[in-house]
């Protein structure tokens, strides 16, 4: 059975991903400092003998064992990023780092959940993955854009560096079902 960590696990995007994880017979660690994410979200999910919930902030290290990492940790819209600048270059920067890490001493593979706004205010319209992006690097919103692109940029030196097996996903507005609202 594949042991599969999910970062953010209790987000709007990481408790789907969890619940898809959890049908698809693997076992899920969802790890969560519920800044943005909400138990609402995953409570249909504890208690079953493949979930495992654990409070964490990925900005701290995390030893634990699994086979595969989705790193979804970042709180995503403008006023619970800005919230706390300083804190989401440090989501997205030292999470990144810390997952890199993780990955590197289990061999595990990992995904990192990018975003669109790592094309910034671009000037192509639509946005091929070839184009670098306009990015203001010292704006409001750059807490998130720029620790996003950092978080790109460390997970292709890993892949480069340490052949990491590395899968980077720039996510586009999302919609759907929302538990916690
Ligand atoms: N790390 C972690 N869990 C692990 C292994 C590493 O959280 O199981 C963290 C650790 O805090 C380290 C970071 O990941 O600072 C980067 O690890 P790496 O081995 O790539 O770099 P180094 O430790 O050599 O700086």
């Amino acid at each position: 059975m594949k042991r599969i960590l999910v970062t953010g696990g209790a987000g709007f995007l990481g408790s789907h991903l969890c619940e898809r994880l959890v049908a698809s017979g693997s076992d899920v660690l969802c790890v969560d400092n519920f800044f943005t994410g909400n138990k609402e979200n995953i409570k249909h999910l504890l208690g079953h003998p493949h979930f495992e919930l654990m409070r964490h902030d990925v900005t701290f290290p995390l030893y634990v064992e699994v086979d595969e990492i989705y790193n979804l940790a970042c709180p995503a819209s403008p006023v619970h990023y800005q919230f706390d600048p300083v804190q989401t270059t440090k989501t997205s920067v030292h999470g990144a780092i810390n997952m890199l890490g993780l990955a590197k001493r289990v061999k595990a593979k990992i995904l990192q959940a990018s975003t669109s706004e790592v094309y910034g205010d671009p000037e192509v319209q639509p946005q091929s993955e070839a184009y670098w992006g306009r990015v203001n690097p010292i704006g409001i919103r750059s807490c998130y854009d720029e620790g996003k692109r950092c978080a790109e940029t460390l997970f292709f030196d890993y892949w480069r560096q340490h052949h990491l097996r590395i899968k980077v996903a720039r996510i586009f507005n999302t919609y759907g079902e929302d538990a916690a609202r």
